[in-house]
């Protein structure tokens, strides 16, 4: 059985960059209704008692499934998408993720452009995310619909729901303008601790000794 979680903030906290009736639709509706289909279609399968994630992992590609995937990544997206945002968020990160944002991408103001365009430029319905590869390397990358990028090899840091649901009520097809709004929202300290931890897991991962074969091969000792 899969619950809609509770939003870190109150409906209207968003505002004015995401109005109120935008989250009663948005989070009251779509993300609701992904979570009770999910909830129909797992009822007396393997998938029922697993956590979210697991069940996103275990029907990702898998034909005979794609009804459980589709609301599951769905589910998982706009859950991960409301904890990406805080009331007057927004501002420069700061930190490691500062500097491999820097490192990565020349500059913050151009990390900046580069996801607005591609968050404006996704075609049709769809996610763009800044993710972390497990040597800590920052990308963006965009996904179609309900995809989500292969959670073995990329741990994102935060995404941006560019589905015409997430705007149209307040932006109509001002797409480019939602995206400017929610830079003024993004959760810089929870984007710093997520990204913290993937560099913590290379850590662990080069004193046991697993990934020193891995960066002596690829020369990629860039942290
Ligand atoms: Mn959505």
């Amino acid at each position: 059985m899969f619950y809609l979680p509770p939003l870190p903030y109150p409906m209207n906290a968003l505002e004015p960059y995401i109005s109120e009736k935008t989250m009663e639709f948005h989070y009251g509706k779509h993300h609701k209704a992904y979570v009770d289909n999910l909830n129909k279609l797992v009822k007396d399968t393997e998938f029922e008692n697993m956590p979210l994630e697991e069940v996103v992992k275990n029907t990702a590609g898998r034909k005979e499934f794609t009804g459980i995937f589709n609301n599951a990544a769905q589910a998982w997206n706009h859950a991960f998408f409301w904890n990406c945002m805080q009331k007057d968020g927004g501002g420069e990160p700061s930190g490691e993720l500062k500097k491999k944002i820097e490192r990565d991408f020349g500059s913050y103001e151009n990390f900046r452009s580069e996801f607005k365009t591609a968050a404006t430029t996704q075609f049709g319905s769809g996610w763009a995310w800044l993710v972390s590869d497990q040597d800590g390397t920052l990308m963006i990358l965009t996904t179609a619909n309900q995809d989500v990028p292969d959670l073995k090899l990329y741990t994102p840091i935060f995404l941006i729901d560019v589905w015409e649901h997430a705007y149209y009520l307040q932006y109509q097809n001002r797409r480019p303008d939602y995206v400017q709004g929610w830079h003024k929202l993004i959760h810089w300290k929870k984007a710093e601790r997520r990204y913290e931890q993937v560099l913590c897991r290379r850590e662990r991962g080069n004193e046991n000794g697993e990934q020193t074969d891995h960066k002596k091969r690829t020369g990629r000792d860039r942290l």
